[in-house]
């Protein structure tokens, strides 16, 4: 076993985020209306927390499309939310073609009991591979969004990337990957390999992590600061760029148990036991 068992728990439910999300209506954070007031906080771990003072990221902005507006999910740490806005602006000037958000957290973060268990603690965003550029200049409506499928960018097998991954997709996971902010981001294990044949020697892609799905969107998460008391960050990435043994395991029939065991707790979600401060968050 190659991934520590406590690190394959924390990231559980990683897994793509299109499965139907009917248990949603299971967790009292989807009924908040509005962020809690106060000064902004990230608290727990990505699959046990909430947030205090989150920030909206606006449906419409300079380079980006929030996608799947109708689930609520566009909340987020201030901090995840300037760099969303941030590199937005950096992509469409470098290249001309929008960014795709999908979902951030609940307007307290907290869990939402479907499609993933991370996405607590308003430091996770999932951001779509597909960049259609001409959608930079004809306005998409949050309903033809609603209805847009993504693209995925891994052939049928997962053996490898297809040609909807290219200079586009590297550019966008490098701009993300190279903010010091941001602590690793997910991507399908495919992924990983591609960039590990095509730039092994890149220092960024250390933090491009292999996980099972994510073959749609990729999955960013910020690292905690000072200022979040009670936030804590994954597992140390590992020294080099992880282009080793470790990524083989990925293809194992080893693996293939963990993807299904994955699968399953996905599908059959528990309410976590929250860090107490989440109790007022969600009372405020
Ligand atoms: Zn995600």
């Amino acid at each position: 076993m190659i991934i520590g068992k406590w690190n394959l728990a924390w990231a559980m439910g990683l897994v793509s985020a299109s499965v139907a999300w009917a248990g949603q209506s299971a967790s009292p954070w989807v009924l908040t209306n509005g962020p809690a007031i106060g000064v902004p906080e990230s608290i727990g771990t990505p699959s046990a927390g909430c947030l205090r003072g989150a920030a909206k990221l606006a449906e419409n902005g300079t380079g980006y499309y929030l996608m799947r507006v109708s689930r609520g999910r566009s909340y987020g740490h201030p901090r995840l939310v300037l760099l969303l806005q941030g590199i937005s602006k950096e992509m469409v000037t470098a290249d001309g073609a929008p960014v795709l958000f999908g979902d951030l957290s609940l307007p307290r973060g907290g869990p939402t009991m479907s499609a993933h268990s991370s996405h607590q603690t308003g430091l996770d965003a999932d951001v779509w591979y597909m960049r259609p550029k001409h959608w930079r200049v004809s306005k998409i409506s949050i309903a033809e969004r609603e209805k847009t499928s993504s693209v995925s960018v891994v052939n049928k097998k997962k053996l490898a990337v297809n040609r909807n991954f290219g200079d586009k997709q590297i550019n966008l996971l490098r701009a993300f990957a190279e903010k010091q902010e941001v602590d690793r981001i997910l991507v399908n294990f495919a992924v990983k390999r591609a960039l590990c044949k095509k730039m092994p020697e890149q220092p960024w892609i250390r933090k491009i992590r292999p996980w099972f799905g994510h073959d749609h969107h990729f999955h960013v998460r910020l690292k905690c600061t000072d200022q979040d008391a009670t936030c804590k960050n994954g597992e140390e990435i590992p020294p080099g760029n992880g282009c080793d043994a470790s990524l083989d395991w990925w293809w194992s029939a080893e693996a293939r148990l963990e993807e299904r065991k994955n699968l399953f707790k996905q599908d059959n979600p528990v309410m976590p036991i929250l860090p107490s401060p989440c109790a007022d968050v969600l009372k405020m």
